[in-house]
């Protein structure tokens, strides 16, 4: 069994103050969401646990089976476990899908995979995901859709087969019938790999929670986890957004309030179309 711990996490990005104390344990088999409207801290969390530079860890710690990680560089957290499915993955020109999910593998798995067995897990898993077999030979994400960027996020995790991975936004840009793949594909690898595999989805929406059932639901707000509970959660947020949350926990940003309108992102009750733009 693994565990992923983290405790009081406080941390900044020049110079402002965005994450204020979050706790968070994640063990293997386990399956969390995280829930919060835009600005809140979600993919700061995210970026933050994968070791992005950009954020200065103030206060806290963060630790995987035991040992601390925030002083490990991005390649030793991927090699230690954990992996990272981005809000906005980027476009890599000239290193072919292929190659690069290949040298991540080399370079986080301790025995050398042969190219043959590669190729045939590559081939197996990319019509799992019923993408496009010429997705692995074209360059990364470089003219993919966002929803095949998406899907080519979890390929790269069924690929790399990490401890624990965290998905920031994976529904955002999916149509029905991906969604409906990446959530099949995920609760079947939590199915195979149930004693090793932990996730924590982040999401602003229910739909992705139909197809992969959370086994803890936490709702972020102001860079705090401020509840925790199961699927009624969801169902609650849904019904009537953050405001209640906001009131019980007395925040009241207006710059978060004026982003969440301009987005029509966050008002789940409001929007209700599913989209995120
Ligand atoms: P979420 O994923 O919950 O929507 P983020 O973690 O992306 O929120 O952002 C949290 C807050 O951090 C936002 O207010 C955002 O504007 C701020 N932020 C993120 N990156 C920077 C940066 N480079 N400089 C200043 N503020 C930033
Ligand atoms: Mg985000």
């Amino acid at each position: 069994m693994q565990e992923l711990v983290i405790k009081n996490l406080h941390a900044n990005v020049e110079g402002k103050e965005i994450l204020k104390g979050v706790d968070l344990t994640i063990k293997s088999g386990e399956v969390h969401a995280i829930m919060g409207p835009n600005g809140t801290g979600k993919s700061t969390l995210a970026a933050i646990v994968m070791g992005h530079p950009k954020y200065t860890v103030t206060e806290g710690s963060i630790t995987l089976n035991g040992t601390e990680i925030l002083d490990m560089e991005v390649d030793k957290r991927a090699q230690a476990g954990l992996f990272l499915g981005m809000q906005y993955p980027s476009e890599i020109a000239g290193i072919t899908n292929s190659d690069f999910i290949r040298a991540a593998i080399n370079s986080t798995s301790e025995t050398k995979e042969s190219l043959i067995k590669y190729i045939r897990r590559l081939d197996a898993a990319i019509g799992d995901l019923k993408m496009d077999s010429s997705m692995t030979s074209r360059y990364l994400n470089e003219g993919f859709s966002g929803g095949e960027k998406k899907r080519n996020e979890i390929l790269q995790l069924k690929m790399l087969k990490p401890k624990f991975a965290i998905l920031d936004e994976i529904d955002s840009g999916l149509d029905i019938d991906a969604l409906t793949i990446v959530g099949k594909n995920l609760t079947e690898e939590m199915n195979e790999r149930n004693d090793e595999l932990g996730l924590l989805l982040i999401t602003h929406y229910q739909r992705l929670l139909d197809h992969i059932k959370p086994t803890h639901v936490h709702v972020m707000l102001d860079g705090r986890i401020v509840t925790t509970g199961g699927d009624e959660i969801v169902e609650r947020l849904e019904v009537e957004g953050y405001d209640r949350y906001k009131e019980e926990h007395g925040i009241t940003d207006e710059s978060e309030t004026r982003v969440s309108i301009g987005n029509c992102a966050t008002s789940l009750g409001v929007n209700g179309n599913g989209t995120n733009k």
